[in-house]
């Protein structure tokens, strides 16, 4: 089958290098990469996904499966391959009456949240609503509801999946246990997923927003936040970040481009108990630049960072799982952090304690279910010539801090260059079964665009 053949199997679009709408269809969210593919299957439906997956393996292509495009690295596509581009199948539909959502793999976090708003139901999902929901659940999913309700993974029902022979199977804790185990961390490491279904929790309108500190009491925020998160409501998502104050509105103009400090949380319930759920926390802090907690429609905070970074931005990423954070650490985060080289360059510690460690190790293939946070260092501009810098400040921050930290990390915070051993130690004792699971789905590595998982010899 040539690649004319594909466009007329196809009732999506399969477009090419000739094509004008390329250089459009091959941008990824991250203005970093650079990937010229030479096929992008625009899938309409699981049929299409079946025989892109087989035109891709039958003509020796290299294949990339992109949900949301906002990979760090740009794992969502590749070089002189195929990308299977599944982000037009955005179905979803909201069962209120079990309390589940079934959402296609082309939505980002922010289609499946208005679909269960209306319902007063929400997933666990990240921060930013721009995110694909594929690549982010597959590899775990961290966010305000994470504390009380787990990883997106851990709300995982079920999972429709192409696999590398063009099989299409169903995964849940009854059908094929083994996939639907590795899918719950591995990433895009077993197969193509056409459609996912998720377990909502009721979730309407929440206290929430950011406060932000000028940086010079970091240390004294830092240590109060560690002390406080333990015994702070599980209803309470709040993660402590490193940054700076953009120079724009709606930021107060005497704060703009100073270092910060900043907690940012989401309290699911009343004004009246966040409130109370904060302040043994904001009861022994100074007072911070502004403090923009207020009521809001759930979806309005999951969209509140949105605006700052728009498509296109240059990103370099690194992480961590971080178990404890010391008075050294600390002090190590602030003195990096004061070398960041953009307004935009930040790092965050997202709390994964609470309901994440109330499932085990084993029980997933994610199995940092004893570490309490996800750390990431972003560099982040606007301008393509800070490629270089955002890069050196990520990595020489990363080597100062990493000595604290137990190894391994979340594998949706990492680039394309940690190497095998850093995917390993992030699966730990994980890793061997992953590693029999990818033999007997994908034994000969068709779907190694990702952090790879390597078939057991
Ligand atoms: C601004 C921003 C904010 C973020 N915030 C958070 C956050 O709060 N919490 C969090 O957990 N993560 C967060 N992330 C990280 C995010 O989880 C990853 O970038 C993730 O890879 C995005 O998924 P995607 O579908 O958009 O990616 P894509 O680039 O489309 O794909 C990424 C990877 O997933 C695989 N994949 C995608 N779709 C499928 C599929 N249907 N079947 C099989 N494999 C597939 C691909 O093989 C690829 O390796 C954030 C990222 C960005 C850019």
């Amino acid at each position: 089958m040539g690649s004319e053949d594909l466009k007329e199997s196809l009732r999506g679009a399969v477009i090419g290098r000739d094509d004008a709408d390329y250089d459009e269809a091959r941008k990824l969210y991250n203005g970093m990469i650079d990937k010229r593919p030479l096929l992008i299957a625009r899938c309409a439906d699981v049929a299409d996904v079946i025989t892109a997956v087989n035109f891709g393996r039958d003509n020796g292509l290299l294949i990339a499966i992109r949900g949301g495009g906002h990979n760090g690295p740009g794992l969502g596509s590749c070089d002189d391959g195929l990308v299977i581009d599944l982000s037009t199948m955005k179905g979803v539909r909201v069962d209120p009456a079990s309390g589940t959502v079934r959402a296609g793999p082309g939505c980002t976090s922010g289609d499946v949240d208005h679909a269960t708003h209306a319902f007063g139901l929400a997933v666990p999902f990240g921060i930013v609503s721009t995110t694909g929901v594929a690549g982010l659940t597959l590899g775990g999913g961290t966010g305000y509801l994470t504390r009380k309700y787990g990883l997106t993974i851990d709300n995982l029902l079920e999972a429709d999946v192409v696999l590398a022979d063009g099989r299409f199977m169903t995964a849940s804790k009854k059908e094929n246990p083994d996939l639907f185990w590795a899918l719950r961390g591995g990433g895009g490491n077993f197969g193509v997923v056409t459609s996912f279904l998720f377990q909502a929790h009721p979730v309407k309108m929440v206290f929430a927003g950011p406060i932000f500190w000028d940086a010079k009491h970091g240390q004294a925020i830092m240590r109060a936040y560690r002390d406080f998160l333990p015994s702070a409501p599980e209803e309470l998502g709040v993660f402590v970040g490193l940054k700076t104050v953009p120079s724009m509105d709606p930021f107060p103009r005497e704060a703009w481009g100073k270092r910060t400090c900043a907690i940012i949380a989401s309290y699911n319930g009343t004004e009246e108990d966040g409130k109370k759920a904060m302040a043994p926390l904001l009861d022994k802090l100074p007072a911070p630049f502004f403090n923009w907690m207020g009521v809001m429609p759930f979806p309005a905070m999951q969209g509140l960072f949105d605006p700052f970074f728009p498509k296109g931005l240059q990103w370099y990423w690194k992480g961590d799982f971080v178990k404890d954070l010391t008075d050294e650490a600390i002090d190590t985060y602030i003195a990096e952090s004061a070398k960041a080289p953009s307004e935009l360059s930040l790092v965050h510690l997202y709390p994964i304690d609470g309901a994440v460690h109330r499932v085990g190790k084993g029980e997933t293939a994610w199995r940092a279910r004893d570490a309490t946070w996800s750390m990431v260092i972003a560099g982040i501009d606007s301008n393509p010539q800070q490629a270089g810098a955002l890069t050196r400040w990520g990595r020489a921050y990363w080597e100062a801090v990493h000595k604290f930290n137990p190894g391994g990390a979340y594998v949706n915070f990492m680039m394309d260059d940690e190497g095998e051993a850093r995917v390993k130690a992030s699966y730990g004792d994980n890793y061997p079964r992953l590693a029999a699971i990818k033999k007997k789905y994908d034994p000969a590595n068709l779907f190694r665009v990702n952090q790879n998982i390597q078939p057991a010899a």
